[in-house]
């Protein structure tokens, strides 16, 4: 506050808008206030800065012009030293041939002050921003030059400029309003032997040179000098040497900016911000803030900001090339790897191409950046692209694997060996699609797209595995299923003592035979479907299970008492009516009858024990295999199909049923003889 109260005193003394810190002076608007009094200054107020070399004489000669009083060198020498920033002063005493003239117009001056500091690229940093700053907030931008520096184009004037019209195109390039600065130069030292006109000229052709080399964005890419600046020139005496003409010439410099009806006059309409004296001090903070936050402007060289802005801006035209060849590229050759990888890759170096000749000659580190930045942008589409062809080949291979490891026809190999020959040639040719990608660049990370692929092989082969051992396992219980009933009902309907064995013998049998038929039997299972040791086991027990249900279902749904009936008289008549060759019997008398009619009733009911109940011919009761020693107390067993098996298996016929086969029996067989009889007393009374 202190130092405001100082500032404030004194109106003369300028204030440090931008400090050496870089900071934006906090209390500008009560500077403002304290020059501006109680008047409504409006829009009738003037901004005006000076950009030009250290110790040019800037400061010397904004002090005679303004009758402000910036720090200069000759004043250094009291004060020691000068403080770096940039200064703004109030004025409305400017020095004109008018020596009576009243007050004129607010104007502010901005003086820029560097360090003599020894840091270069500091200071050079300070300066450019400080430039940019001034030509952003000013409607006059003084350019002080010394004569001789002209047409050098050297004491760092003309390459600074060169690099404020850059940056100041590309942060304020738009320019929608047609806003305009005027570059007043001001020639120092005008010794006046090169007459001002051909001064001019050389600077002109200077700046358009300047202004023809630089990058510009795109929106103003044909912009000329003039749509930004006017331009001045001013010829000043030696101060020193040439006292008197130095002070008519800077009376009459101030005559342009104070009075309408001299030419040239330096403050157009066109020049003005149109913003009131707050608004302006809000908007020169805003411009300081984004010249001193821009990214790009704390870059030592200028190169690396053009490399910056044009690198960007190819690579956009690169990528724009790339997007609108990119589908048809794709799109062309998506069942053929070969073709679209060469189409990929064809596309990828046109892109680069385009980028590389175009980049290659801004700063290579930003060049090599952003061709980078460039790759990967393009990879991310190869990625995608090729992540789905791989998608499509894997489908394809599944399938392909499937096809092969079913085909029964072309192979006999066993289906272990089929799958692994299949998925073998598959997963090379899967391999050699991805490694021909990532050969190619188009593909980045292989080590997942194998793993998952891998995973879902394994996957299909299982569902293989187990469709496999599903049709295996039907096709033998089918065939188990036919033989079992065949077999089973051919020995019941002609039953012998040892009937039971015979059955028995021959389910394993049947057995054993469907299963080696089919190669499936329990070694060589193993082998085939790549069981282990327990589904191995397992799919044995279920084939032996279902085994076992047929001949279950067969055995009582067969023998139905009625049928028990007539399979005892079939022995019985069998034995009866014909002799042991076969042929039907005479009968003689009844005598021969009773003695044939025992013999055959005897021999047919031994047999409707063998019926009515399955036991073996040395008595042993036929019991399912899932009863024995273990499984003692279940009188049912349920196995995993839900299956039943009962422990009563040899149980056909109770008591109960037996004396009533027996009752029908005896009466079928009593009419036989009876008949048999009769056919005798026939033959004999007749
Ligand atoms: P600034 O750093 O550009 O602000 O320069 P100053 O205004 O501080 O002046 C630097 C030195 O140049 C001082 O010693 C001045 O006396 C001297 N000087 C000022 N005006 C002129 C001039 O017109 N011609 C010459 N040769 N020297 C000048
Ligand atoms: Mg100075």
């Amino acid at each position: 506050m202190e130092a405001i109260e100082e500032v404030l005193d004194a109106q003369q003394t300028a204030i440090q808008l931008i400090d050496e810190r870089k900071q934006f002076h906090q209390n500008a608007l009560a500077y403002f206030n304290k020059c501006i009094g109680d008047r409504d200054v409006g829009l009738s107020y003037h901004v005006i800065s000076v950009f030009g070399s250290q110790s040019s004489g800037k400061s010397t000669l904004l002090n005679y012009l303004f009758n402000t009083t910036f720090d200069t060198m000759d004043a250094q020498v009291k004060r020691q030293q000068t403080t770096k920033g940039i200064w703004l002063a109030h004025t409305r005493n400017v020095n004109t041939t008018n020596e009576s003239q009243n007050q004129t117009a607010d104007l502010f001056v901005l003086d820029v002050e560097g360090s003599d500091g020894a840091e270069r690229g500091e200071d050079q940093d300070f300066e450019r921003k400080a430039a940019l700053f001034a030509i952003s907030v000013s409607e006059v931008l003084i350019v002080n030059m010394w004569e001789q520096q002209i047409g050098l184009y050297q004491g760092n004037n003309m390459a600074l400029l060169k690099t404020v019209f850059e940056v100041n195109l590309s942060l304020f390039g738009k320019n929608p309003n047609g806003h305009k600065v005027l570059l007043l130069f001001v020639i120092r030292d005008h010794v006046g032997i090169t007459p001002l006109s051909s001064l001019r000229d050389s600077l002109v052709t200077e700046l358009e040179k300047v202004w023809s080399e630089l990058n510009k964005p795109i929106e103003c890419e044909n912009s000329s000098l003039y749509d930004f600046f006017d331009l001045e020139f001013v010829g000043l005496a030696h101060k020193l040497l040439q006292a008197d003409e130095f002070h008519a010439g800077v009376k009459k410099l101030g005559d342009s900016f104070t009075r309408k009806d001299v030419e040239p006059h330096y403050f157009k309409p066109q020049y003005h911000h149109n913003l009131p004296l707050d608004g302006w001090i809000m908007y020169s903070e805003n411009c300081w803030e984004q010249v001193e936050n821009n990214r790009d402007l704390d870059l030592p060289t200028q190169q690396i900001l053009v490399a910056r802005f044009k690198t960007d801006e190819v690579a956009q035209e690169a990528l724009v090339v790339f997007n609108s060849q990119y589908s048809d590229a794709v799109d062309e050759f998506f069942d053929d790897r070969e073709k679209l990888g060469e189409s990929l890759k064809t596309l990828k170096e046109e892109c680069l191409t385009y980028y590389d000749e175009r980049a290659y000659r801004y700063a290579e580190a930003v060049y090599l950046e952003k061709r980078s930045e460039l790759i990967a942008k393009m990879e991310i589409e190869f990625a995608k692209t090729v992540r789905q062809f791989l998608d499509t080949l894997s489908d394809a291979l599944l399938k392909k694997l499937e096809v092969d490891a079913m085909d029964k026809k072309t192979s006999r190999l066993p289906f272990v060996e089929k799958v692994q020959n299949a998925k073998n040639s598959i997963k090379d040719e899967f391999l050699l699609a991805v490694s021909y990608f990532q050969q190619l660049g188009l593909l980045k990370t292989v080590g997942e797209s194998i793993q998952s692929f891998d995973e879902i092989v394994e996957a299909k082969t299982e569902e293989l595995r187990k469709e496999e051992i599903g049709t295996t396992t039907s096709v033998v219980t089918k065939a188990i299923t036919m033989k079992v009933k065949e077999q089973t009902i051919h020995y019941l309907s002609n039953p012998e003592k040892d009937t039971w064995d015979k059955i028995l013998e021959m389910f394993e049998k049947v057995i054993q035979l469907s299963l080696s038929r089919y190669e499936v039997s329990r070694g060589i299972y193993d082998f085939q479907v790549g069981f282990s040791e327990d589904e191995n086991e397992m799919v044995y027990k279920k084939i032996r299970s279902k085994a076992w249900h047929v001949l279950n279902v067969t055995v009582h749904d067969y023998l139905k008492p009625d049928t028990i009936v007539s399979i005892l008289r079939d022995k019985f008549e069998t034995k009866f009516r014909y002799d042991d060759n076969d042929s039907p019997r005479l009968w003689k008398n009844e005598e021969e009858i009773d003695r044939a009619f025992s013999l055959a009733k005897e021999q047919a009911l031994d047999v409707l024990n063998v019926l009515s109940f399955a036991a073996t011919s040395d008595h042993v009761e036929v019991v399912p295999e899932f009863f024995d020693n273990d499984n003692q107390e279940d009188d049912v067993y349920e196995d995993e199909l839900g299956i039943e098996h009962s422990r009563h298996f040899a149980h056909i016929l109770n008591e109960l049923q037996k004396e009533k086969v027996l009752q029908a029996f005896k009466r079928q067989i009593n009419l036989t003889v009876l008949d048999s009889k009769r056919s005798i007393i026939k033959t004999t009374t007749s």
